[in-house]
Protein backbone atom coordinates (compact mmCIF):
# COMPACT_ATOMS: atom_id res chain seq x y z
CA UNK A 1 0.00 0.00 0.00
CA UNK A 2 2.49 2.18 0.69
CA UNK A 3 3.99 2.51 -2.76
CA UNK A 4 0.32 3.79 -3.77
CA UNK A 5 1.04 6.64 -1.80
CA UNK A 6 4.07 8.39 -2.91
CA UNK A 7 6.60 8.02 -5.96
CA UNK A 8 9.38 5.30 -5.27
CA UNK A 9 10.86 3.27 -7.99
CA UNK A 10 10.04 -0.43 -7.95
CA UNK A 11 13.59 -2.13 -7.19
CA UNK A 12 14.58 -4.55 -10.15
CA UNK A 13 17.82 -5.31 -10.24
CA UNK A 14 20.28 -4.71 -12.45
CA UNK A 15 20.34 -6.07 -16.29
CA UNK A 16 23.01 -4.92 -19.07
CA UNK A 17 21.76 -4.61 -22.73
CA UNK A 18 25.45 -3.92 -24.72
CA UNK A 19 26.50 -0.68 -23.19
CA UNK A 20 23.27 0.02 -21.57
CA UNK A 21 22.02 -0.98 -18.21
CA UNK A 22 18.61 -0.95 -16.94
CA UNK A 23 17.10 -1.80 -14.06
CA UNK A 24 18.62 -1.00 -10.25
CA UNK A 25 18.93 3.11 -9.94
CA UNK A 26 19.81 3.71 -13.63
CA UNK A 27 17.46 5.92 -15.57
CA UNK A 28 14.35 4.73 -17.39
CA UNK A 29 15.79 4.16 -20.81
CA UNK A 30 13.42 4.69 -24.02
CA UNK A 31 13.19 2.37 -27.24
CA UNK A 32 11.90 2.25 -30.44
CA UNK A 33 12.01 -0.36 -32.82
CA UNK A 34 13.49 -0.44 -36.76
CA UNK A 35 10.23 -0.92 -39.69
CA UNK A 36 12.74 -1.43 -42.76
CA UNK A 37 13.33 -4.75 -43.96
CA UNK A 38 16.10 -6.17 -41.81
CA UNK A 39 17.93 -8.22 -44.52
CA UNK A 40 18.68 -4.57 -46.29
CA UNK A 41 21.72 -4.22 -44.27
CA UNK A 42 21.98 -0.13 -45.31
CA UNK A 43 18.47 0.35 -44.72
CA UNK A 44 18.63 -1.15 -41.66
CA UNK A 45 21.81 0.59 -40.51
CA UNK A 46 20.57 4.06 -41.60
CA UNK A 47 17.17 3.48 -39.53
CA UNK A 48 19.00 2.48 -36.98
CA UNK A 49 21.30 5.80 -36.59
CA UNK A 50 18.47 7.87 -37.02
CA UNK A 51 16.12 6.65 -33.76
CA UNK A 52 19.82 6.31 -31.71
CA UNK A 53 20.34 10.01 -32.58
CA UNK A 54 16.61 11.00 -31.34
CA UNK A 55 17.72 9.69 -28.26
CA UNK A 56 16.51 6.04 -28.33
CA UNK A 57 19.49 3.91 -26.25
CA UNK A 58 17.61 0.49 -27.15
CA UNK A 59 16.77 -0.36 -30.81
CA UNK A 60 14.96 -3.30 -31.77
CA UNK A 61 14.84 -4.98 -35.39
CA UNK A 62 12.83 -7.83 -36.69
CA UNK A 63 14.41 -11.13 -37.54
CA UNK A 64 11.54 -13.16 -39.15
CA UNK A 65 13.93 -15.59 -40.64
CA UNK A 66 17.26 -17.02 -41.55
CA UNK A 67 18.42 -13.91 -44.07
CA UNK A 68 16.89 -11.56 -41.96
CA UNK A 69 18.73 -13.37 -38.82
CA UNK A 70 22.04 -13.54 -41.05
CA UNK A 71 21.67 -10.09 -41.58
CA UNK A 72 22.15 -8.64 -37.80
CA UNK A 73 26.05 -9.76 -37.64
CA UNK A 74 26.58 -7.13 -40.77
CA UNK A 75 24.45 -4.57 -39.16
CA UNK A 76 25.65 -4.75 -35.67
CA UNK A 77 29.75 -4.72 -37.44
CA UNK A 78 28.71 -1.24 -39.17
CA UNK A 79 27.04 0.46 -36.17
CA UNK A 80 29.90 -0.30 -34.09
CA UNK A 81 32.30 1.43 -37.17
CA UNK A 82 30.18 4.27 -37.95
CA UNK A 83 30.18 4.71 -34.41
CA UNK A 84 26.13 4.09 -32.97
CA UNK A 85 26.57 2.05 -29.44
CA UNK A 86 22.94 1.85 -29.08
CA UNK A 87 22.36 -1.43 -27.66
CA UNK A 88 20.55 -3.77 -30.49
CA UNK A 89 17.40 -5.94 -29.78
CA UNK A 90 16.51 -8.69 -32.44
CA UNK A 91 12.59 -9.89 -32.09
CA UNK A 92 12.06 -13.29 -32.31
CA UNK A 93 8.99 -15.02 -33.25
CA UNK A 94 7.97 -18.60 -34.14
CA UNK A 95 11.85 -19.99 -35.03
CA UNK A 96 13.96 -21.13 -32.46
CA UNK A 97 17.40 -21.48 -34.73
CA UNK A 98 16.29 -17.80 -35.95
CA UNK A 99 16.66 -16.59 -31.75
CA UNK A 100 20.13 -18.94 -31.77
CA UNK A 101 21.65 -16.82 -35.05
CA UNK A 102 20.46 -13.24 -33.56
CA UNK A 103 21.61 -14.32 -29.85
CA UNK A 104 25.28 -14.38 -31.74
CA UNK A 105 25.11 -11.14 -33.12
CA UNK A 106 22.73 -8.46 -30.68
CA UNK A 107 23.18 -7.33 -27.61
CA UNK A 108 19.26 -8.77 -25.92
CA UNK A 109 16.84 -10.96 -27.66
CA UNK A 110 13.43 -10.91 -27.31
CA UNK A 111 10.98 -13.79 -27.34
CA UNK A 112 7.32 -14.34 -27.44
CA UNK A 113 6.27 -17.14 -24.81
CA UNK A 114 3.07 -17.61 -26.91
CA UNK A 115 5.28 -18.56 -29.92
CA UNK A 116 9.23 -19.60 -28.84
CA UNK A 117 8.86 -23.24 -27.36
CA UNK A 118 10.00 -23.70 -23.44
CA UNK A 119 12.12 -26.61 -24.87
CA UNK A 120 14.51 -24.68 -26.19
CA UNK A 121 15.08 -21.90 -23.58
CA UNK A 122 17.99 -23.57 -22.15
CA UNK A 123 19.71 -23.81 -25.59
CA UNK A 124 18.86 -20.02 -25.90
CA UNK A 125 20.41 -19.27 -22.59
CA UNK A 126 23.65 -21.04 -23.00
CA UNK A 127 24.35 -18.69 -25.87
CA UNK A 128 23.37 -15.52 -23.91
CA UNK A 129 25.00 -16.43 -20.82
CA UNK A 130 28.18 -17.19 -23.11
CA UNK A 131 28.07 -13.94 -24.71
CA UNK A 132 26.79 -11.82 -22.27
CA UNK A 133 23.13 -11.17 -24.31
CA UNK A 134 19.93 -10.30 -22.33
CA UNK A 135 16.98 -11.64 -22.84
CA UNK A 136 13.17 -10.28 -23.01
CA UNK A 137 10.40 -12.14 -22.13
CA UNK A 138 7.68 -10.15 -24.02
CA UNK A 139 3.78 -11.06 -23.67
CA UNK A 140 1.31 -10.10 -25.75
CA UNK A 141 -2.25 -9.88 -25.17
CA UNK A 142 -3.49 -11.80 -28.40
CA UNK A 143 -0.52 -14.09 -28.65
CA UNK A 144 -1.13 -16.38 -25.59
CA UNK A 145 0.35 -20.19 -26.43
CA UNK A 146 -3.08 -22.55 -26.27
CA UNK A 147 -2.21 -24.14 -23.61
CA UNK A 148 -2.62 -21.51 -21.58
CA UNK A 149 -5.06 -19.92 -22.86
CA UNK A 150 -7.34 -22.72 -22.65
CA UNK A 151 -6.59 -22.52 -18.72
CA UNK A 152 -6.67 -18.82 -18.67
CA UNK A 153 -8.40 -17.26 -21.59
CA UNK A 154 -7.02 -14.31 -23.17
CA UNK A 155 -6.74 -12.46 -19.87
CA UNK A 156 -4.08 -10.17 -17.67
CA UNK A 157 -3.65 -13.96 -15.50
CA UNK A 158 -3.19 -15.62 -18.51
CA UNK A 159 -0.18 -13.13 -19.95
CA UNK A 160 0.82 -13.33 -15.85
CA UNK A 161 0.78 -17.49 -16.02
CA UNK A 162 2.76 -17.36 -19.40
CA UNK A 163 5.28 -15.03 -18.51
CA UNK A 164 5.98 -16.50 -15.15
CA UNK A 165 6.44 -20.14 -16.66
CA UNK A 166 9.44 -18.59 -18.75
CA UNK A 167 10.98 -16.70 -16.11
CA UNK A 168 10.83 -19.87 -13.93
CA UNK A 169 12.72 -21.74 -16.17
CA UNK A 170 15.26 -18.69 -16.71
CA UNK A 171 15.72 -19.22 -12.93
CA UNK A 172 16.51 -22.61 -12.89
CA UNK A 173 18.88 -22.16 -15.58
CA UNK A 174 20.82 -19.51 -13.18
CA UNK A 175 19.76 -16.77 -15.93
CA UNK A 176 18.76 -13.45 -14.60
CA UNK A 177 19.50 -11.43 -17.41
CA UNK A 178 16.04 -11.34 -18.19
CA UNK A 179 13.25 -8.48 -18.83
CA UNK A 180 10.04 -8.83 -19.51
CA UNK A 181 7.07 -7.18 -20.66
CA UNK A 182 3.36 -7.38 -20.52
CA UNK A 183 1.56 -5.34 -23.70
CA UNK A 184 -2.03 -5.34 -25.00
CA UNK A 185 -3.70 -2.39 -27.13
CA UNK A 186 -6.15 -2.48 -24.12
CA UNK A 187 -4.48 -0.19 -21.69
CA UNK A 188 -7.06 -1.67 -19.01
CA UNK A 189 -5.47 -5.48 -20.04
CA UNK A 190 -1.72 -3.78 -20.11
CA UNK A 191 -2.08 -2.33 -16.72
CA UNK A 192 -3.99 -5.04 -15.42
CA UNK A 193 -1.18 -7.68 -16.51
CA UNK A 194 1.60 -5.38 -15.36
CA UNK A 195 0.75 -4.85 -11.82
CA UNK A 196 -0.43 -8.58 -11.39
CA UNK A 197 2.98 -9.54 -12.89
CA UNK A 198 4.62 -7.30 -10.13
CA UNK A 199 2.84 -9.36 -7.10
CA UNK A 200 3.49 -12.47 -8.67
CA UNK A 201 7.47 -11.91 -8.92
CA UNK A 202 7.35 -10.35 -5.24
CA UNK A 203 5.62 -13.59 -4.06
CA UNK A 204 8.81 -16.03 -5.70
CA UNK A 205 11.24 -12.95 -4.93
CA UNK A 206 12.15 -12.42 -8.22
CA UNK A 207 12.93 -8.45 -9.32
CA UNK A 208 13.32 -8.75 -13.05
CA UNK A 209 13.39 -4.89 -14.49
CA UNK A 210 10.32 -4.43 -16.75
CA UNK A 211 9.66 -3.26 -20.30
CA UNK A 212 6.53 -0.60 -20.92
CA UNK A 213 4.76 -0.56 -24.02
CA UNK A 214 1.17 -0.42 -25.37
CA UNK A 215 0.66 -2.03 -28.60
CA UNK A 216 -1.13 -0.55 -31.56
CA UNK A 217 -1.63 2.67 -30.09
CA UNK A 218 -1.85 4.69 -33.53
CA UNK A 219 -1.11 7.77 -34.74
CA UNK A 220 -1.60 11.81 -33.69
CA UNK A 221 -2.34 12.87 -30.54
CA UNK A 222 -4.41 9.72 -30.10
CA UNK A 223 -1.19 7.33 -30.25
CA UNK A 224 0.30 9.76 -27.84
CA UNK A 225 -2.57 9.86 -25.32
CA UNK A 226 -3.07 6.07 -25.25
CA UNK A 227 0.37 5.18 -24.65
CA UNK A 228 0.32 7.83 -21.96
CA UNK A 229 -2.51 6.58 -20.20
CA UNK A 230 -1.26 2.96 -20.12
CA UNK A 231 2.36 3.57 -19.59
CA UNK A 232 1.60 6.81 -17.43
CA UNK A 233 -0.29 4.71 -14.97
CA UNK A 234 2.33 2.13 -14.20
CA UNK A 235 5.04 4.88 -14.13
CA UNK A 236 3.28 6.87 -11.29
CA UNK A 237 3.69 3.68 -9.28
CA UNK A 238 7.60 3.60 -9.97
CA UNK A 239 6.93 0.91 -12.33
CA UNK A 240 8.95 0.47 -15.45
CA UNK A 241 12.80 0.37 -16.36
CA UNK A 242 12.40 1.13 -20.45
CA UNK A 243 10.25 1.60 -22.18
CA UNK A 244 8.44 2.00 -25.90
CA UNK A 245 5.83 4.19 -27.03
CA UNK A 246 4.45 2.53 -30.61
CA UNK A 247 3.70 4.79 -33.11
CA UNK A 248 2.28 4.26 -36.40
CA UNK A 249 4.87 6.75 -37.37
CA UNK A 250 8.32 7.26 -38.21
CA UNK A 251 9.88 5.42 -35.36
CA UNK A 252 12.35 8.39 -34.61
CA UNK A 253 8.60 10.02 -33.68
CA UNK A 254 8.36 7.66 -30.75
CA UNK A 255 11.65 8.87 -28.94
CA UNK A 256 10.64 12.32 -27.71
CA UNK A 257 7.27 10.66 -26.71
CA UNK A 258 8.75 8.32 -24.69
CA UNK A 259 11.69 10.69 -22.93
CA UNK A 260 8.76 13.16 -22.09
CA UNK A 261 6.61 10.15 -20.51
CA UNK A 262 9.90 8.70 -17.90
CA UNK A 263 11.15 12.38 -17.32
CA UNK A 264 7.65 13.70 -16.38
CA UNK A 265 7.45 10.97 -13.75
CA UNK A 266 10.69 10.47 -12.36
CA UNK A 267 10.75 13.54 -10.68
CA UNK A 268 7.64 13.56 -8.91
CA UNK A 269 7.94 13.77 -4.73
CA UNK A 270 5.81 14.20 -2.11
CA UNK A 271 3.71 11.78 0.56
CA UNK A 272 -0.02 11.49 1.07
CA UNK A 273 -1.80 10.07 3.69
CA UNK A 274 -4.68 7.85 3.42
CA UNK A 275 -6.10 8.77 7.04
CA UNK A 276 -9.71 6.81 6.66
CA UNK A 277 -8.14 3.70 6.33
CA UNK A 278 -9.81 2.93 3.20
CA UNK A 279 -8.32 0.03 1.62
CA UNK A 280 -7.38 0.72 -3.00
CA UNK A 281 -6.23 -2.74 -4.05
CA UNK A 282 -4.10 -2.02 -7.21
CA UNK A 283 -4.78 -5.44 -8.97
CA UNK A 284 -8.96 -5.44 -8.50
CA UNK A 285 -11.26 -3.28 -10.71
CA UNK A 286 -13.69 -1.37 -8.73
CA UNK A 287 -15.67 1.23 -9.88
CA UNK A 288 -16.29 3.51 -7.38
CA UNK A 289 -19.84 5.30 -9.08
CA UNK A 290 -21.27 4.24 -11.96
CA UNK A 291 -21.67 7.90 -13.24
CA UNK A 292 -21.09 8.76 -16.98
CA UNK A 293 -17.78 9.84 -17.96
CA UNK A 294 -17.86 13.25 -18.63
CA UNK A 295 -15.14 16.50 -19.75
CA UNK A 296 -15.43 19.75 -18.64
CA UNK A 297 -18.58 21.33 -20.62
CA UNK A 298 -20.59 18.44 -18.61
CA UNK A 299 -19.43 19.13 -15.36
CA UNK A 300 -22.71 19.80 -12.97
CA UNK A 301 -23.18 19.65 -9.04
CA UNK A 302 -23.33 15.99 -9.48
CA UNK A 303 -20.12 15.63 -9.39
CA UNK A 304 -17.46 16.29 -7.17
CA UNK A 305 -14.43 18.41 -8.62
CA UNK A 306 -10.81 17.53 -7.62
CA UNK A 307 -8.01 19.71 -7.96
CA UNK A 308 -4.59 18.71 -7.46
CA UNK A 309 -2.04 21.13 -7.77
CA UNK A 310 1.21 19.18 -5.90
CA UNK A 311 3.85 17.85 -8.20
CA UNK A 312 2.40 14.45 -7.83
CA UNK A 313 -1.19 14.63 -8.97
CA UNK A 314 -1.90 10.98 -9.51
CA UNK A 315 -0.60 10.03 -5.72
CA UNK A 316 -2.41 13.84 -4.59
CA UNK A 317 -6.02 12.35 -6.33
CA UNK A 318 -5.64 8.97 -4.80
CA UNK A 319 -5.22 10.18 -1.43
CA UNK A 320 -8.17 12.52 -1.91
CA UNK A 321 -10.78 10.10 -3.32
CA UNK A 322 -9.40 7.93 -0.61
CA UNK A 323 -9.98 10.07 2.47
CA UNK A 324 -13.09 11.62 1.07
CA UNK A 325 -16.68 11.48 2.89
CA UNK A 326 -18.29 12.76 -0.07
CA UNK A 327 -19.63 9.52 -2.41
CA UNK A 328 -20.39 11.26 -5.51
CA UNK A 329 -18.46 10.46 -9.12
CA UNK A 330 -15.23 12.55 -8.98
CA UNK A 331 -13.65 15.05 -11.52
CA UNK A 332 -9.90 15.10 -12.15
CA UNK A 333 -8.70 18.55 -12.79
CA UNK A 334 -5.52 19.96 -13.39
CA UNK A 335 -4.12 23.19 -15.01
CA UNK A 336 -1.30 22.91 -17.68
CA UNK A 337 0.67 25.92 -18.59
CA UNK A 338 1.85 25.15 -22.13
CA UNK A 339 1.16 26.22 -25.88
CA UNK A 340 2.15 22.53 -27.17
CA UNK A 341 -1.09 20.84 -27.33
CA UNK A 342 1.06 17.26 -27.69
CA UNK A 343 2.60 18.23 -24.37
CA UNK A 344 -0.59 18.99 -22.19
CA UNK A 345 -2.42 15.80 -23.81
CA UNK A 346 0.60 13.28 -22.51
CA UNK A 347 0.84 14.80 -19.57
CA UNK A 348 -2.81 15.32 -18.73
CA UNK A 349 -3.27 11.52 -19.48
CA UNK A 350 -0.34 9.93 -17.76
CA UNK A 351 -1.57 11.93 -14.86
CA UNK A 352 -5.13 11.22 -15.39
CA UNK A 353 -5.07 7.19 -16.89
CA UNK A 354 -4.29 5.69 -13.58
CA UNK A 355 -7.49 6.85 -11.86
CA UNK A 356 -9.71 6.38 -14.76
CA UNK A 357 -7.89 3.12 -15.65
CA UNK A 358 -9.33 2.20 -11.67
CA UNK A 359 -12.63 3.31 -11.74
CA UNK A 360 -11.74 6.10 -8.57
CA UNK A 361 -12.83 8.85 -11.22
CA UNK A 362 -15.52 9.49 -13.71
CA UNK A 363 -14.64 12.50 -15.58
CA UNK A 364 -11.93 14.91 -16.41
CA UNK A 365 -11.26 18.59 -16.73
CA UNK A 366 -7.42 19.48 -18.07
CA UNK A 367 -7.48 23.23 -17.42
CA UNK A 368 -4.91 24.67 -20.14
CA UNK A 369 -5.83 28.02 -20.92
CA UNK A 370 -3.34 27.97 -23.75
CA UNK A 371 -5.27 26.03 -25.87
CA UNK A 372 -8.76 26.24 -27.41
CA UNK A 373 -11.98 25.24 -25.86
CA UNK A 374 -12.59 22.38 -28.79
CA UNK A 375 -8.34 21.45 -28.20
CA UNK A 376 -9.42 20.97 -24.44
CA UNK A 377 -12.79 18.96 -24.85
CA UNK A 378 -10.67 16.86 -27.79
CA UNK A 379 -8.25 16.28 -25.42
CA UNK A 380 -10.49 15.13 -22.34
CA UNK A 381 -12.51 12.64 -24.93
CA UNK A 382 -9.16 10.66 -25.97
CA UNK A 383 -8.12 10.25 -22.89
CA UNK A 384 -11.47 8.89 -21.91
CA UNK A 385 -11.37 6.60 -24.62
CA UNK A 386 -7.78 5.92 -24.20
CA UNK A 387 -8.60 4.32 -20.10
CA UNK A 388 -11.97 2.56 -22.12
CA UNK A 389 -14.29 4.80 -19.88
CA UNK A 390 -16.48 6.26 -23.09
CA UNK A 391 -15.91 5.82 -26.89
CA UNK A 392 -16.62 8.89 -28.89
CA UNK A 393 -14.87 8.75 -32.38
CA UNK A 394 -14.06 5.88 -33.82
CA UNK A 395 -11.32 3.10 -32.35
CA UNK A 396 -8.31 2.59 -34.88
CA UNK A 397 -5.76 -0.64 -33.66
CA UNK A 398 -2.80 0.22 -35.69
CA UNK A 399 0.57 -1.62 -35.48
CA UNK A 400 3.57 0.58 -35.56
CA UNK A 401 4.81 -1.40 -38.54
CA UNK A 402 7.87 -3.19 -39.05
CA UNK A 403 10.24 -5.18 -40.79
CA UNK A 404 7.23 -7.73 -41.58
CA UNK A 405 4.78 -5.45 -42.89
CA UNK A 406 3.36 -5.67 -46.27
CA UNK A 407 2.19 -2.40 -46.82
CA UNK A 408 2.63 1.31 -46.41
CA UNK A 409 1.08 1.45 -43.27
CA UNK A 410 1.10 5.39 -42.45
CA UNK A 411 -0.26 6.36 -45.21
CA UNK A 412 -2.74 3.25 -45.74
CA UNK A 413 -3.92 4.34 -42.05
CA UNK A 414 -4.33 8.09 -42.98
CA UNK A 415 -6.57 6.45 -45.90
CA UNK A 416 -8.62 4.41 -43.92
CA UNK A 417 -9.21 7.13 -41.03
CA UNK A 418 -10.11 9.71 -43.93
CA UNK A 419 -13.14 7.27 -44.98
CA UNK A 420 -13.86 5.71 -41.96
CA UNK A 421 -14.03 8.40 -39.23
CA UNK A 422 -17.76 9.44 -38.82
CA UNK A 423 -18.36 5.55 -37.58
CA UNK A 424 -17.96 6.60 -34.29
CA UNK A 425 -18.72 3.09 -33.09
CA UNK A 426 -16.38 0.95 -34.56
CA UNK A 427 -13.22 -0.37 -33.69
CA UNK A 428 -10.94 -0.73 -37.09
CA UNK A 429 -7.63 -2.82 -36.55
CA UNK A 430 -4.92 -1.92 -39.30
CA UNK A 431 -2.13 -4.25 -39.20
CA UNK A 432 0.94 -4.96 -41.26
CA UNK A 433 1.39 -8.73 -41.26
CA UNK A 434 -0.69 -12.07 -41.12
CA UNK A 435 1.63 -13.31 -38.28
CA UNK A 436 0.79 -11.13 -35.31
CA UNK A 437 -1.61 -8.68 -37.00
CA UNK A 438 -4.69 -11.03 -36.47
CA UNK A 439 -4.04 -11.82 -32.85
CA UNK A 440 -3.04 -8.43 -31.68
CA UNK A 441 -5.86 -6.14 -33.22
CA UNK A 442 -8.05 -7.40 -29.95
CA UNK A 443 -11.59 -6.86 -29.81
CA UNK A 444 -11.11 -4.67 -33.14
CA UNK A 445 -14.77 -4.87 -35.53
CA UNK A 446 -12.94 -5.35 -38.41
CA UNK A 447 -9.60 -6.11 -39.28
CA UNK A 448 -7.49 -5.23 -42.24
CA UNK A 449 -4.44 -7.18 -42.14
CA UNK A 450 -1.41 -7.06 -44.92
CA UNK A 451 -1.27 -11.13 -45.86
CA UNK A 452 1.32 -11.13 -48.68
CA UNK A 453 3.21 -8.17 -50.32
CA UNK A 454 0.29 -5.43 -51.37
CA UNK A 455 -2.11 -8.13 -50.76
CA UNK A 456 -4.47 -7.93 -47.87
CA UNK A 457 -6.79 -9.97 -45.90
CA UNK A 458 -10.23 -8.49 -44.28
CA UNK A 459 -11.40 -9.20 -40.90
CA UNK A 460 -14.93 -9.28 -39.04
CA UNK A 461 -13.87 -9.71 -35.61
CA UNK A 462 -11.91 -12.90 -35.43
CA UNK A 463 -13.32 -14.18 -38.95
CA UNK A 464 -11.52 -14.16 -42.48
CA UNK A 465 -14.09 -12.64 -44.90
CA UNK A 466 -11.90 -11.98 -47.71
CA UNK A 467 -8.63 -13.18 -48.53
CA UNK A 468 -5.93 -11.61 -50.29
CA UNK A 469 -7.40 -8.38 -52.58
CA UNK A 470 -4.88 -6.06 -53.63
CA UNK A 471 -4.43 -2.91 -51.91
CA UNK A 472 -5.74 -0.72 -54.11
CA UNK A 473 -9.19 -2.31 -53.83
CA UNK A 474 -9.17 -3.10 -50.30
CA UNK A 475 -10.62 0.15 -48.54
CA UNK A 476 -13.23 -0.04 -50.64
CA UNK A 477 -13.83 -3.95 -49.91
CA UNK A 478 -13.88 -3.29 -46.34
CA UNK A 479 -16.37 -0.31 -46.72
CA UNK A 480 -18.54 -2.82 -48.43
CA UNK A 481 -18.44 -5.39 -45.63
CA UNK A 482 -19.10 -3.03 -43.33
CA UNK A 483 -22.60 -1.39 -45.39
CA UNK A 484 -23.09 -4.99 -45.53
CA UNK A 485 -23.45 -5.56 -42.11
CA UNK A 486 -26.15 -2.87 -41.64
CA UNK A 487 -23.19 -0.46 -39.62
CA UNK A 488 -22.47 2.46 -42.48
CA UNK A 489 -23.83 5.34 -42.76
CA UNK A 490 -22.36 8.40 -45.26
CA UNK A 491 -20.79 11.14 -43.53
CA UNK A 492 -22.85 14.24 -42.33
S1 LIG B 1 1.56 -6.68 -36.62
FE1 LIG B 1 3.20 -7.58 -37.85
S2 LIG B 1 3.92 -5.86 -39.08
FE2 LIG B 1 2.79 -4.95 -37.41
S3 LIG B 1 4.38 -4.51 -35.85
FE3 LIG B 1 3.45 -6.53 -35.36
S4 LIG B 1 4.86 -8.00 -36.35
FE4 LIG B 1 5.28 -5.97 -37.27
Amino acid sequence: MDYLMRYQRRQAHEVRIGDVVIGGNHPIEVQSMTNTPTADVELSVEQTKRIAAAGASIVRLTAQGRREGEALAPIMARLREEGCHAAIVADIHFTPEIAMIAAEAVDKVRINPGNFRIAELPRLIEICRRRGVALRIGVNHGSLAKRIFDEWGDTPEGMVASAMEYLRACRSEGFEDVVVSMKSSNTQVMVQAYRLLVEAMKREDMTYPLHLGVTEAGDGIEGRIKSAVGIGALLADGIGDTLRVSLTEAPENEVPVGRMLADYFTRREGEYRVESGRCYSPTTYAPRTLAKPIIHSEVDEGYMLLDATSENPTMEWRAAILNSEDSRPVVLRRRYDYADIEQVAIYAAADMGSLLLDGMADGVWVDAPMLSEAERSDIELMILQAARRRFSRTEYIACPSCGRTLYDIQSTLAAIKARTSHLKDLKIGVMGCIVNGPGEMADADYGYVGSSPEHITLYRGREVVERNIHQSEALDHLIEIIRRDGRWHDPE
